[in-house]
């Protein structure tokens, strides 16, 4: 089962929803954590794992043989990117731009493309507490957070429970590290900006059909307009986590919630069963 974690906005605790259910079903059989936030990664300051591995990921960037060019235009033309210019007797390639998916060297029509590999990110793998652990990091200046994505993605252990944490915001890189789940948990604060934005992330999950549920957190902070939102388009509030000084005081620490208040691990399964609930549901026709 693959559960991504998700929020339209940044910092409403996404990351400490993800590594405190992580962490409560770890006795519960195999448990894999993915960082897909693969450009602020902050999964790891709360999990400390041991890392084990770790690979570089790379992605093929266009050179051009000018021996062999004509300057007919043709990759200019196919990318889709911008990432190549042809002038009249030079071609230009931006390789910030280019997100390396090979079409200009398959296009050229005098084989005058080659690919060299730039190197833009990494991926570690290890082991915290019985959670798998991975994530994935951009180097710093790299635009590119898809290919970091899906190699961490390429190590999902479909064997056991997955939980994914996605980057805030409604973009590409929200989209490709929800693709696929099973269920997205979206992490809100019943604060204008958090309905606001949650109703940005709602409409995403919906197109992609994955099933949703809000964890409303620091309730008490603001207004019922995020509750009765959920109340209106039939969305789950699955979890409350109360506005408190001594959680915000954990979590500046580099503490779990389920660690620095184990009372929490329970609301933390009770959680994960609601969620196969609305799996259940889904799957007899019922949708969120
Ligand atoms: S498609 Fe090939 S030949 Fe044409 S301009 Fe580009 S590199 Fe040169
Ligand atoms: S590899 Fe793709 S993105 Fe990069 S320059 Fe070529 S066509 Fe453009």
């Amino acid at each position: 089962m693959i559960i991504s974690v998700a929020s339209g906005k940044g910092g409403t605790g996404k990351t400490l929803v993800a590594t405190s259910l992580a962490l409560s079903l770890s006795d519960k059989g195999r448990v894999q954590l993915l960082d897909c936030d693969v450009e602020e990664p902050d999964a790891h300051i709360f999990l400390k794992p041991t890392f084990t591995h770790s690979e570089a990921v790379s992605i093929p960037i266009p050179r051009v043989d000018e021996e062999k060019c004509t300057y007919c235009g043709k990759c200019a033309e196919v990318c889709a990117y911008n990432a190549i210019a042809v002038m009249k007797e030079k071609v230009l390639i931006f390789p910030e731009l280019c997100h390396g998916c090979g079409a200009c060297s398959y296009l050229c029509p005098e084989g005058a493309i080659s690919e060299e590999e730039k190197e833009i990110g990494v991926v570690e793998l290890g082991h915290s507490k019985g959670v798998k652990f991975v994530h994935g990091k951009l180097s710093i200046g790299e635009p590119m957070a898809l290919p970091i994505i899906r190699r961490v993605k390429q190590h999902v252990d479909s064997e056991g429970i997955i939980i994914i944490d996605v980057s805030p915001g409604t973009s590409c890189p929200v989209v490709e590290a929800v693709r696929g789940s099973n269920f997205c948990l979206l992490v809100t604060e019943p604060t204008p900006f958090g309905l606001n934005d949650l109703v940005l992330a709602v409409e995403v999950v919906r197109k992609l059909d994955i099933p949703c549920g809000v964890v409303l957190n620091r309730n008490g902070v603001g207004d019922k307009r995020v509750e009765e939102y959920c109340h209106r388009e039939n969305i789950p509030i699955l979890l409350t986590i109360p506005l408190d000084t001594k959680i915000a005081a954990f979590y500046s620490r580099g503490i779990t919630l389920v660690e620095g208040i184990p009372q929490w691990r329970g609301s933390f399964l009770k959680l994960f069963n609601k969620i196969g609930e609305v799996i259940n549901e889904r799957s007899r026709g019922i949708k969120r």
